[in-house]
């Protein structure tokens, strides 16, 4: 299988037109109108046309995402949850594991839901470049596939779902968490005007929060304890996707990172110290509601897993979001207590879905001859 690199964006003048090469593909653009367009393309306040105008392509870095986004899709159904079934219904898990594999399932199936419909409606709907709304659209369709996941795990461990909505809603760490982060997304959702700084600002902080903090910050503890276990070899069909989980999320942190930067580029006005100053003390409300839930997930230590590293690991990944916006992160722990878990996520880069299927079905000896073949 070849694939041309998206990297490879060209543009060159040819007398009344610019010609676009996107890796093996080229496109005609009129020089004028292809100006006009380029001029109106902003991250917020430009130009909205409902022609498809991803090009001439502004914004380089939304589209290389978008193509990454779309070389790691994956299913959840097809996922094998047979083993998992086993040592669900067996005694393979202590209690404290099965406790965590609860709060991932109760935690996510409510926070994957809080981030679709806020990139929806509070991230997408105020963008106006056609590319930022492109990646961001994608974005939404992987929060769906999450979802999905979640009703596949819960469909395949026989979880009862009303159970599992009403103890979950009841425990306050997520209860707080979530409330945190959706308490100023109703007035964003109304459509406020953006052109005036204090409103910008408000739409910054929900982009930071929902990405940077929520995506990039409270998700990766419970990936973690979830991922140890799948080191050990507990509940590998939930451990499997939520590798695929978390690579996604590194896409839709990277995303967030690059759309909050082009925004103030072109919006100098909203990066004033005192608003700086707001996205450190919001993040760091966003750590301490983060370790109140650690600490509710893994009460104490156990076989391969220790508190203290994850409530520092929520605090590494605090500091590098923070970081990565040349903000100054307090955080004292300084190396990641996990490299195991970004070898995983990074070797999960090399791997095509579809292809490794493929190669599970040989080596597993079972050729399924259902409609899940169809997907390949
Ligand atoms: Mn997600
Ligand atoms: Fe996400």
């Amino acid at each position: 299988m070849s694939s041309t690199s998206v990297l490879d964006v060209t543009a060159q003048e040819e007398g009344d037109y610019v010609v676009y090469r996107l890796g093996n593909k080229t496109f005609r653009l009129d020089k004028a109108k292809s100006r006009e367009r380029l001029a109106g393309k902003r991250v917020i306040n430009g130009l909205r046309g409902a022609e498809l105008n991803v090009l001439p392509l502004k914004y380089h870095e939304a589209y290389r995402i978008y193509k990454q986004m779309k070389a790691n899709h994956w299913e959840p159904d097809v996922i094998d949850m047979t083993k998992d079934c086993t040592q669900w219904n067996g005694n393979a898990l202590s209690a404290k594991e099965r406790w965590i594999i609860e709060m991932g399932v109760g935690y996510f199936s409510a926070a994957e839901g809080i981030v679709g419909d806020s990139v929806l409606h509070v991230i997408e709907d105020n963008l106006t470049a056609a590319e930022l709304k492109h990646a961001s659209l994608r974005q939404i369709a992987e929060e769906s596939i999450h979802m999905d996941s979640l009703l596949h795990i819960i469909g395949s461990l026989n979880i009862d779902l009303d159970e599992v909505t009403a103890k979950f809603q009841d425990i306050p760490s997520i209860r707080r968490k979530n409330e945190f982060i959706t308490r100023h997304m109703p007035e964003l959702k109304m459509g406020i005007d953006l052109t005036r700084t204090a409103n910008k600002q408000k739409f910054a902080k929900a982009l930071f929060g929902i990405t940077q903090v929520m995506e990039g910050t409270q998700f990766y503890a419970l990936f973690a304890m979830i991922l140890s276990l799948h080191r050990q070899n507990k509940m590998t069909g939930i451990g499997q996707m939520f590798q695929y989980t978390l690579r996604d999320e590194s896409n839709h942190i990277a995303l967030g990172l690059y759309i909050l930067t082009e925004l103030i580029r072109e919006n100098p006005d909203v990066w004033t110290p005192g608003f700086k100053q707001e996205l450190v003390d919001f993040m760091n409300e966003g750590v301490e509601l983060e370790k109140e839930f650690v600490r509710d997930c893994l009460p104490e230590d156990t076989v391969g897993m220790t508190q203290s590293d994850f409530l520092d690991y929520v605090e590494f990944n605090a500091g590098r979001r923070l970081a990565s916006l040349g903000l100054p992160a307090q955080s004292r722990v300084k190396s990641n207590p996990f490299l195991w878990l970004d070898e995983v996520i990074f070797l999960k880069k090399e791997k095509n879905f579809f292809e490794t299927r493929v190669t599970e079905y040989q080596t597993g000896g079972s050729v399924k001859n259902t409609s899940e073949d169809d997907l390949i």
